[in-house]
């Protein structure tokens, strides 16, 4: 369904970016990886999603903190597919304290990547997009992004600013065959996700097992996590024509977070 197409993933070595990329990998989409990681485990995802699917990936190592960075991957993706046609705005890190205890470096940093990163990245590939009259341009944003908790002052900020600026692309863009969505789940077992589940097993002296039922028993009504291959196949469904026409929405895959 998407031969010949190209798209970037930003935060693709691991978790939900990962599944995304598979996804439209199985779909013929050409790749291009982003993210941190242990070079030779990256080499190894990017060799095998391209055997697996018989599309080309690349891998291209931007920190999406820094603008530079991040037009030198937009430039490099389009060098080397000949153009961006999708765009996942998945990369994205966490920090937890209270307003009063948040470290200013750390408010900095959740801002830059879960938000300015997709601005920029926007920027420079928008154009590539207009220019083929075709685009599909995916945020990763969050329940949060819809709702609030305490203590994730800059995560909630960011991810609010991203449902945001999914609304103004979607504006700009509207009739130049070009849609961006924002894609909010609810929580999705990934290593962003691990993290805080053992900070909570250790803080409340319970069994792992436990924390990981009780995180989301707190905030869905399903006590089911979501995984990265349900979201990579909504970003998929996102790409498809029965999706032209939807734009600028924030799609809720959070088992009913939201709903209350
Ligand atoms: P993850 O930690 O498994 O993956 C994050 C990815 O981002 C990794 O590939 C990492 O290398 C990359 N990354 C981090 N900082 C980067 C930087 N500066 N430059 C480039 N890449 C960077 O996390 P995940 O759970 O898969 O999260 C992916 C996205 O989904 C995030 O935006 C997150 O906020 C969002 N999200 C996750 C959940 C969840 O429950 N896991 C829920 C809602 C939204």
């Amino acid at each position: 369904m998407l031969n010949g197409k190209c798209a970037i993933v930003t935060g693709s070595t691991s978790g939900i970016g990962l599944g995304i990329a598979s996804a439209l990998a199985a779909e013929g989409c050409d790749i291009v990886l982003n993210g941190f990681g242990d070079l030779a485990a990256i080499e190894h995802q990017r060799a095998g999603l391209a055997e697996r699917h018989g599309v080309r990936v690349a891998y291209v190592a931007a920190d999406m903190a820094k603008p530079a960075e991040i037009r030198a991957l937009v430039a490099a993706a389009a060098e080397r597919f000949g153009g961006v046609d999708i765009l996942v705005n998945n990369a994205g890190i966490q920090h937890v304290a209270r307003i009063v205890d948040f470290p200013e470096e750390r408010w900095d940093s959740v801002i830059a990547i879960n938000l300015s990163a997709a601005f920029h990245t926007a920027k420079a590939a928008l154009p590539l997009m207009i220019a083929r009259k075709w685009g599909r341009i995916i945020n990763i944003a969050s329940a949060h992004g819809l709702v609030a908790s305490g203590e994730k002052a800059a995560y909630v900020s960011a991810k609010h600013g991203l449902v945001g600026l999914t609304k103004v692309t979607a504006i700009e863009t509207a009739n130049q065959g070009i849609t961006c969505n924002a894609i909010c789940p609810g929580w999705v077992l990934t290593a962003l996700v691990e993290q805080q589940i053992e900070a909570r097993a250790q803080a409340l002296g319970i069994p792992v097992g436990q924390a990981r039922d009780d995180l989301v028993r707190e905030k869905q009504p399903m006590l089911d996590y979501t995984t990265p291959e349900k979201i990579g196949a909504l970003a998929v469904f996102l790409c498809g024509d029965a999706a032209s026409t939807i734009t600028g929405a924030a799609l809720s895959i959070d088992g009913g977070w939201v709903a209350q």
